[in-house]
């Protein structure tokens, strides 16, 4: 029994947009098209979107993921995952014969480019980021010579470029926008001339999830963010809801992580999920709340999102020979 709060009261906000941004989309459809097309096994480089049912699912499918293109076998098919890999990882490949599929995000592409636009005039680079995180270690392989990361604004002291006056800043796609607003003016502050990316680098999809939940989180004495550990968007968003007011919150891969204790005396709760994140796993933690009271849900929209990325065109390239050999045979 959940103690403290009558059926009545209780109810669930629930944040749109949420879930699967285009980039995930994207990749996910990838694997299972390349899966049709050339049959199992097809192989993948890094996790192909940060969700560990996701992965599983295909993985079932005939998908196998390793950590580097040296453990795919010579010959085979490799698709790139939506986080993006540094020049280097495509040179590899190329040298044991693989077929490569890049499904790096456009938006993470985006930023890539960038980074060799702003090396090759000569520039420092000062990305804003988390060490270690695969996005970062492809952005940085563009210019490993002129990229610094800056993991917070603790980082900038320490910085040292080649010339104060030619210094950019750029950022991971899936950062929380005011967290790195201050690393920016931190930043700024030590390096006044510090140029600024001609757009957002955080995407969209990052931005509008944080919009949604700060939207409920001030409203809700639990907030529950469905999402991997390994998922830096997730993870933020279970930041920005404690930022913004949420009374606890939480991040879980599926329904039976919740503890019925987070429930003690609680009215509203807020839910989400990061952009890897399938449907099915939102809708397995609204039943599992309404099995316990919470069946009430109000869905909390800030946005509407109509994004859609094309599907890789080597991808594309062979879909469309299929389907004209069809047409002739
Ligand atoms: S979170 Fe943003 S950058 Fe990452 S895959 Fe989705 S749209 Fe692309």
């Amino acid at each position: 029994m959940v103690g403290m709060t009558t059926e009545a009261s209780r109810r669930v906000l629930l944040a749109a947009p949420r879930g699967y941004c285009a980039g995930v989309d994207r990749a996910v459809i990838t694997v299972e098209k390349a899966l049709e097309q050339y049959g199992a096994p097809v192989y993948v480089r890094k996790q192909i979107v940060h969700n560990k049912y996701v992965v599983q699912t295909l993985e079932k499918k005939g998908a196998i993921f390793v950590d580097e293109t040296e453990e795919v076998p010579e010959g085979s098919i490799v698709i790139f995952s939506a986080h993006g890999v540094a020049p280097v990882v495509h040179e590899e490949a190329g040298a044991r014969r693989l077929a490569t599929i890049d499904a790096t995000c456009p938006l993470v592409t985006k930023v890539h480019r960038e980074a060799v636009r702003y090396a090759d005039s000569d520039y420092d680079i000062l990305l804003i980021g988390h060490e270690g995180h695969e996005e970062v270690i492809g952005t940085m392989g563009e210019a490993p010579e002129r990229t610094h990361l800056v993991d917070g604004p603790a980082d900038v002291a320490g910085l040292t470029v080649r010339d104060e006056n030619k210094v950019v800043w750029l950022s991971q796609t899936t950062l929380s926008v005011d967290e790195t607003m201050e690393t920016v003016d931190a930043l700024k502050d030590r390096f006044p001339n510090l140029l600024s990316p001609p757009s957002d680098d955080i995407c969209y999809a990052t931005q509008n999830r944080q919009v949604a939940i700060k939207q409920i989180a001030a409203d809700a004495d639990l907030v529950i963010v469905v999402g991997s550990r390994n998922s830096s968007n997730s993870i933020r968003l279970v930041e920005v809801a404690l930022q913004a007011g949420a009374g606890a919150a939480y991040l879980v891969d599926f329904a039976d992580e919740i503890d019925e204790a987070w429930l003690e005396g609680v009215r509203t709760i807020g839910v989400t999920s990061g952009a890897s994140v399938p449907e099915i796993l939102v809708d397995g933690v609204l039943e599992w709340l309404a099995a316990r009271g919470y069946g009430d849900v109000q869905v909390v929209t800030s946005t509407e999102e109509h994004i859609q990325f094309s599907l890789p065109k080597e991808l594309r390239r062979d879909l469309r020979a299929e389907a004209t050999a069809g047409e002739t045979s």
